[in-house]
């Protein structure tokens, strides 16, 4: 079965498109990867919230997991 799968923006309801792949490299280890799902207007947005934090992030297609982020 699969659900739907809708933006992580708070308040979108629209399709995902994109993943937001992430980590916090104060508590992820460099292996983990936290994924946000963006729809085409949200994934810049998700980007820059988590790029402004310092964190890794990279963009990638829906369909595209990453397995491991750069450092
Ligand atoms: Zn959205």
């Amino acid at each position: 079965m699969t659900a739907p799968s809708t933006c992580s923006r708070a308040g979108c309801r629209e399709p995902a498109v994109r993943r937001v792949n992430w980590r916090n490299p104060r508590i992820h280890s460099p292996d983990r990867v936290k994924v946000w799902l963006a729809c085409g207007d949200h994934d810049g947005y998700l980007h820059d919230y988590l790029a402004s934090r310092g964190f890794p992030v990279v963009v990638t297609d829906l369909a595209a997991p990453l397995v491991e982020l750069p450092a």
